[in-house]
């Protein structure tokens, strides 16, 4: 069986043919495969500004444009672009089937790349296929920008927002995510977390769309509900359960460290230090020598301790099924924590007092958002940008996150490389 044979069943272009194959380079270390392709004679070419095809003007010299490799050989496409005398555009260059104008890698081997980069990271991907970072990131952004040009934005009822750090812990992104149950994926990234930031996704987003929004939910950061209020005031405004607990366990923190501080000040055991995890993780998952810590700690009038059982009581909260009695629950809960005399639980019990509607909203959007979504597209999200350390730029992380996270669509091929 020949090469050609095997080309023409996975990669068949209309009016163009497989030429010469030849050895690019006789170094037995660093082999590479040339294909020529050629126009099918007779055939027009295509204006690339217009796509109607035109008489040929004159070729130009033969360009080269990588390919998938082949057995661990790096492949390349040679073919001399002819010019086209459009008759609107002028003289143009041709399209081709297999490149986008510039581009110097075919469509066929982005698409392959980006698949990998969705499984290893982009340096493991460049490292894997001899190629560079800046290669896999082109390819990445190619198909990314393939898949937000051809996605469906219809019947979307239900978004999430949320607040990322990214950039070493430095700066803020915003990210919109669906949340319906029939389909979850992120929708949108945006530099910062401010009044405009959010306001630039309406804006992408629509007038129509926004109209037809039956439940937001996000964090209490102010800005964000400001322009939720404004923008989407006919949707359900929910608080999202995984950032009340964030909430929640912040002040645990806080009151944890300053506590162990004071301890050790008067002289105390350290009996707090390597508590954290077993005031922050749920009971049912912590490890045996955390549950043991746990009981010990329990034993003393700890103000951490009382802050954790705070804490642990407030999940019932969630368990309600009525607003009403769930509303009843939640007064009670803030006047215990005020009543505590432990300030950072009370200043939590005032963010819930002052945010009692949109609390109340949870148990009115209950059957239709599943409370899990945002907190696990969260840790895929922190997975994401610490895997690619490559991400210097907000484009190289709003690309990362759109390819593992955006559930694109991905154009149709005859045959999957991988
Ligand atoms: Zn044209």
């Amino acid at each position: 069986m020949q090469l050609k044979t095997i080309l023409n069943r996975v990669q068949k272009f209309k009016s163009f043919v497989y030429g010469n194959i030849i050895w690019l380079d006789a170094k037995p270390n660093n082999p590479a495969i040339l294909i020529h392709v050629e126009a099918r004679t007779n055939s027009k070419p295509i204006c690339s500004g217009c796509g109607n095809t035109g008489s040929g003007y004159d070729t130009l010299p033969p360009r080269m444009f990588e390919f998938v490799p082949f057995w661990n050989i790096a492949v390349f496409l040679a073919y001399a672009m002819r010019r086209v005398d459009c008759k609107k555009c002028g003289v143009k260059v041709e399209r081709v089937p297999w490149a986008d104008g510039k581009n110097t890698l075919t469509k066929t081997y982005m698409q392959f790349l980006a698949a990998w980069a969705k499984k290893l990271s982009w340096k493991e991907t460049a490292l894997s296929f001899h190629t560079t970072w800046e290669k896999v990131f082109k390819s990445v952004e190619w198909s990314v920008t393939w898949g937000l040009a051809h996605r469906d934005l219809s019947n979307i009822r239900s978004i999430g927002v949320d607040e990322v750090l990214w950039h070493l812990g430095h700066k803020y992104l915003t990210v919109v995510y669906q949340i319906d149950k029939e389909c979850k994926r992120l929708l949108w990234v945006g530099k910062d977390r401010t009044i405009k930031t959010l306001l630039r996704f309406f804006f992408f987003f629509g007038k129509q769309r926004s109209a037809q929004l039956l439940f937001i939910c996000t964090d209490m950061w102010k800005p964000y509900l400001k322009v939720i209020a404004k923008k989407a005031s006919q949707a359900i405004h929910v608080l999202d359960r995984f950032h009340i607990a964030m909430h929640m366990n912040k002040a645990i923190d806080e009151v944890r460290a300053q506590e162990t501080r004071e301890l050790k000040a008067k002289g105390f055991n350290p009996i707090l230090t390597h508590s954290r995890w077993c005031l922050l993780k749920r009971p049912e998952n912590l490890t045996a020598t955390q549950e043991v810590k746990l009981l010990d700690l329990l034993r003393y009038n700890l103000k951490a301790i009382r802050s954790y059982l705070l804490k642990e009581d407030f999940q019932f909260f969630w368990d309600y099924v009525s607003p009403h009695w769930a509303g009843k629950f939640l007064d009670l809960w803030c006047t215990r924590a005020m009543r505590s005399r432990i300030a950072p639980m009370k200043k939590v019990a005032r963010m819930l007092r002052s945010h009692r509607e949109l609390l109340l909203n949870w148990f009115r959007a209950k059957k239709t958002i599943s409370s899990g979504v945002i907190e696990g597209f969260n840790n895929k999200l922190k997975l994401t940008t610490r895997k690619s350390y490559g991400f210097r730029t907000f484009r190289a992380a709003e690309i990362a996150l759109y390819h593992t996270l955006g559930d694109l669509p991905e154009p149709e091929c005859t045959h999957k490389f991988c």
